[in-house]
């Protein structure tokens, strides 16, 4: 007798338990696309180990998912087996990756879920990392034999279980008594829930495979499934004993053609592994060939973000360096609240490096995409780099340079080519993305005018434009364009404010600006086709449309009222600079403005925000 370790569950655990269980019902089928992704997280974590430490993979040895179904001899019900060749877990990690929630925002999670009227829906199951819970969609019981591969660490493994217990709020983790039958990876066992038995149909599993997990791995995945083969009458033995897989074979044997007095072939029945993801990756395949649905579940799989990508861009490039490519990048449809605030380190690394198919990396070191363009989703797939190579050559190699400068480049034009062709996706993108272009356009100084293209403002005329548009909408000799900025302030405000009064009334058209970024932005254009920008509440703010008259006019105005100004300049003269006459406002009497050599007073404000 084995002695077995009782555990209880972190309290969350049960918790998440029952939450999956209660919410989920009516999206069962998701278990099996979270354990083929957790099956898939185990073999890329052995490969990448296996770069640095040579003991853990022999590089030969397979490295797939096998998925079997078990119906119980008197036909009722049966099991599931999931099995990997991947890291495998030992005691330790076997205890705390499914016993307890390792994950700091998942608890926080569990609150926010049990609050929330209707549950948790299905689509962010996986994207909160409560994964392997799944399985109790659809097992009462569910068993977790693991064991790590040798390494030089240690180099004697040994295979232990995970079996949760029927009273739910407890497990129990012992050595396996069959002892090592995995080499070295996980396998999972699941006993069907008695209203889960069509789970138990192969052709059923092999559906929901490609529905929902022929883009979470590259790994192999074999079925056992039963196959119809065709073997010729005389070598039919010989055909069966030939076949790749190990396990013991059923054999139906029928005749094809009952008619033929002579039939030279028959089709048989055969139980065996059936290679069920041989396509090649999405990735790899003509663009005219893949729909917007397989994009969009590759992304959802590989992302593990449930809302649909906002755009996509599938090529062929070549790095410069000789290292061709495929590569997919994609929009997301939105970018987290805190995206502005945290530190570049914090954000996620979502540009995949696959090597031949293989995932390498997604940390590119010291180049990771500038923070404005961090958010961005890519799978690249090299084609002929050496398949062994260390993370740290790759970092130092020219090759994740070129690639980082193809990827902003792409990502340029997609956004460009959407705005050119596609109004209301442009649309849609500017409620995300208008910070960000903003943000790259002042960062990015190599392509600071493709981004800045981009941009799109408010006015006083419109709720959008372009910089090139507002050039276009220019009154005759209007040399500069106008911009207003108060940062913080709605655009109904800076509308409504003196300095845009005199330029309204007058039909230009006034940049409104109210982001922090923004003023930093046209101080950094400085020109746009040659037109300066210039800040209407500086002064000196003189109009392309003078005439002589009113020249003439406002010389005659400002002898009139010289001695007001001079008085005026007197009694003010500890809180302004000048007092001069102004033909800017409307309907207000005066205005205070900053000097046209000085800072305005939102940079002020920036500045001394960013000194604190
Ligand atoms: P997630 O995959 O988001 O981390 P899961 O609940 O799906 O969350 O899995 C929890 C953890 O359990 C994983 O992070 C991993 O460490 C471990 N795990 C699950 N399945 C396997 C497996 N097949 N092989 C090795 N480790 C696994
Ligand atoms: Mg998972």
């Amino acid at each position: 007798e084995i002695p077995k370790l009782k555990h209880e569950y972190q309290s969350d655990v049960a918790r998440l338990r029952k939450i999956v269980i209660n919410s989920l019902y009516s999206n069962r089928d998701a278990f099996l696309r979270e354990l083929i992704s957790n099956a898939n997280d185990a073999l890329e974590k052995l490969r990448i180990v296996a770069l640095t430490d040579k003991d853990v993979w022999d590089g030969t040895s397979p490295l797939n998912v096998t998925i079997k179904a078990e119906s119980n001899p008197d036909g009722n019900g049966g099991r599931i087996i999931i099995t990997d060749t991947g890291i495998g877990m030992n005691v330790d990690e076997l205890t705390s990756n499914l016993g307890i929630l390792a994950k700091s925002g998942t608890s926080d999670f569990v609150a926010r879920v049990e609050g929330q009227e209707g549950g948790l829906n299905g689509n962010l199951i996986g994207a909160f990392g409560v994964g392997f819970y799944s399985s109790f969609l659809v097992a009462d019981k569910v068993t977790v034999a693991s064991i790590p591969p040798k390494s030089s660490k240690n180099p004697h493994p040994t295979q232990n279980v995970f079996s949760s217990s029927a009273d739910e709020s407890s497990f129990e983790i012992y050595p396996d008594p069959r002892g090592n039958t995995l080499g070295h990876g996980t396998e999972i066992t699941l006993e069907l829930k008695s209203d889960a038995s069509d789970y138990l149909h192969p052709s059923n599993l092999m559906k929901l495979i490609h529905q929902h997990s022929s883009f979470s791995t590259s790994f192999p995945i074999y079925l056992w499934n039963e196959v119809e083969e065709e073997v010729s009458l005389e070598d039919h033995t010989a055909e069966v004993d030939s076949n790749e897989s190990q396990d013991e074979e059923e054999a139906l044997v029928e005749e094809t053609n009952p008619t033929d007095s002579t039939p030279k072939t028959k089709k048989i029945l055969v139980q065996k592994w059936e290679h069920i993801n041989s396509q090649p990756p999405l990735w790899m395949r003509d663009p005219k060939t893949v729909s917007d649905e397989e994009y969009e579940l590759l992304y959802q799989a590989t992302f593990k973000d449930f809302r649909k990508p906002l755009a996509w861009n599938h090529f062929t490039g070549d790095s410069g360096s000789g290292v061709s490519f495929r590569a997919i990048i994609y929009i997301p449809s939105s970018i987290d609240d805190t995206f502005f605030t945290k530190p570049l380190e914090s954000n996620a690394k979502d540009v995949r490096l696959l090597v031949k198919h293989v995932f390498i990396t997604s940390d590119l070191g010291e180049y990771d995409l500038p923070k404005w363009a961090s958010w961005v989703r890519v799978i690249i797939d090299a084609e002929d780099l050496p398949l062994n190579v260390s993370r740290e050559t790759l970092q130092s190699s020219t090759f994740l340079k070129q690639i980082r400068g193809i990827v902003i480049r792409r990502l340029i034009q997609l956004f460009a080519k959407i705005a050119e062709e596609e109004d209301d996706k442009f649309a849609e993108i500017q409620k995300v993305y208008r910070t960000i272009f903003k943000l790259g356009a002042t960062e990015d100084e190599k392509n600071r005018q493709k981004i800045a293209t981009l941009v799109r403002f408010s006015t006083n005329q419109r709720n959008s434009t372009s910089l090139d548009n507002y050039i276009k909408n220019k009154k005759q000799g209007q040399k500069q364009i106008f911009y207003l900025a108060d940062m913080g302030k709605s655009i109904s405000h800076l509308t409504g404010s003196v300095f845009v009064e005199k330029l309204d009334a007058r039909g230009y058209e006034v940049l409104l600006l109210n982001e922090p970024v923004d003023e930093i932005l046209v101080q950094t254009l400085r020109t746009w086709k040659g037109f300066k920008f210039q800040d209407v509440a500086k002064a000196g703010l003189v109009f392309g449309d003078d005439t002589d008259e009113d020249r003439e006019a406002m010389a005659a105005l400002e002898k009139k009222y010289a001695p007001l100004l001079e008085w005026l300049k007197v009694e003010t003269e500890e809180v302004v600079r000048n007092v001069v006459l102004s033909d800017r406002l409307v309907t207000s009497p005066c205005a205070v403005v900053a000097d046209s050599t000085g800072i305005t007073a939102n940079v002020q404000r920036l500045m001394s925000a960013t000194n604190r």
